[in-house]
């Protein structure tokens, strides 16, 4: 069977480009530009034909992927811009609910052969303030951020203006399904922070991608004092996000449903115990301050992902040393 899956180039879908490479799928992987499309051929040489790429230098315009969705049995929505730094959310959410719109309605039209489209969705999209100790589930929806993001637009803090572009693209795709009898149907995939190695092009520190370098950050300048202790996420391996995508294309009982895939709530301080506690520990990673104080955590449930994907996750630990042996490898390649 052949796969699309687009912006292929990007943290995440470098790795389910290999795990579909790996189960034996063919791949076509959209990039924004022949040089990233090169990237990835470079990368999967050995596949030969199984991975093709074709430019989509626009994915907002009506038709972006009417040819790309020919001949595939299966496609894998990713391309989104994780980015923080725009002077306006129209920056993230054209592209997040165009680009959305844009691969459904090609799928619709000239998607013959589609039996599934699963849409790497975020926490972002449920992520609402709430009561301590209160647990997410896909039932959530964060009306929260679009609240914000409508009234204070580029004043609201850009991770609203990011979260807002992640719910409306995810709900404008069950919305775009709704009362219609189509051939095929719809898996979202929500992720919390993503860590774990690289396979992308990384020829910068400037060029990681944001979640990368948030961990990568967190070692290079270890956090002090309380920020050890702060609740800094819920995160979770790049390489189970990747594989429960592929499995969100294979398991039938994923049609249909939203599903968390998180491996847990971490402070830097668990981090950095994390690694303290490796086998073979790292070189030159902080130790933080040992201490069994933490700040209230919020907690997604990822009960649907273990029920419905049969997925299990990495640990901290392994995720934390994997990405930060990928990250110097990366860039202090010599
Ligand atoms: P990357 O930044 O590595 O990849 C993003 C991909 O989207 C790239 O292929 C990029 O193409 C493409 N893209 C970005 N902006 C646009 C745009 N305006 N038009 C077309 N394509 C665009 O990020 P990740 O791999 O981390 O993210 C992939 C998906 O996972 C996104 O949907 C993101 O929201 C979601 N996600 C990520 C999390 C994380 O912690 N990393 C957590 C939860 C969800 P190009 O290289 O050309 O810019």
């Amino acid at each position: 069977a052949k796969v699309l899956v687009t912006g292929a180039n990007g943290y995440i879908a470098v790795w389910i480009v290999r795990i579909l490479l790996e189960q034996g799928y063919a791949v076509r992987g959209t990039v924004r530009s022949a040089s990233k499309g090169a990237y990835l051929k470079k990368l999967f040489e050995k596949e030969g034909e199984k991975f093709e790429y074709v430019v989509v230098e626009d994915i907002t315009k009506d038709g972006a992927f009417d040819e790309a969705v020919k001949g595939v049995q299966a496609v894998l929505h990713t391309a989104s811009p994780v980015v923080f730094d725009v002077k306006h959310p129209d920056e993230l959410i054209i592209p997040a609910l165009h680009g959305t719109l844009s691969v459904l309605n090609s799928v619709e039209k000239f998607g013959t052969e589609v039996k599934r489209v699963v849409v790497t969705s975020s926490c972002a999209a449920i992520l609402e303030p709430h009561e301590e100790g209160y647990i997410f589930s896909e039932k959530d929806w964060n009306e929260f951020s679009i609240k914000e993001t409508a009234e204070k637009q580029e004043k609201a803090l850009p991770i609203h203006q990011y979260r807002t572009s992640k719910t409306l693209a995810e709900r404008s795709a069950w919305e775009f399904i709704k009362d219609k009898s189509l051939k095929w149907d719809l898996v979202t995939i929500l992720p919390p922070f993503v860590f774990g190695p690289l396979l992308q092009e990384t020829a910068t520190k400037e060029s990681l991608n944001f979640s990368s370098d948030l961990i990568y950050q967190g070692v290079v300048n270890p956090k002090t004092g309380d920020d050890l202790y702060a609740y800094a996420g819920n995160w979770v391996d790049v390489r189970d996000v990747a594989l429960s995508h592929v499995l969100a294309l294979q398991k039938a009982a994923a049609g249909g449903e939203r599903i968390i895939v998180s491996a847990g709530y971490f402070a830097w301080q668990d981090l950095y115990d994390a690694l303290s506690a490796l086998p073979t520990p790292l070189p030159d990673v902080p130790k933080g301050v040992p201490s069994t104080t933490r700040a209230p955590p919020l907690v997604y449930s990822s009960a649907v992902a273990e029920k419905l994907l049969g997925v299990t996750f990495r640990t901290l630990g392994e995720s934390a040393h994997d990405t930060i042996v990928s990250a110097r490898e990366r860039l202090f390649a010599a």
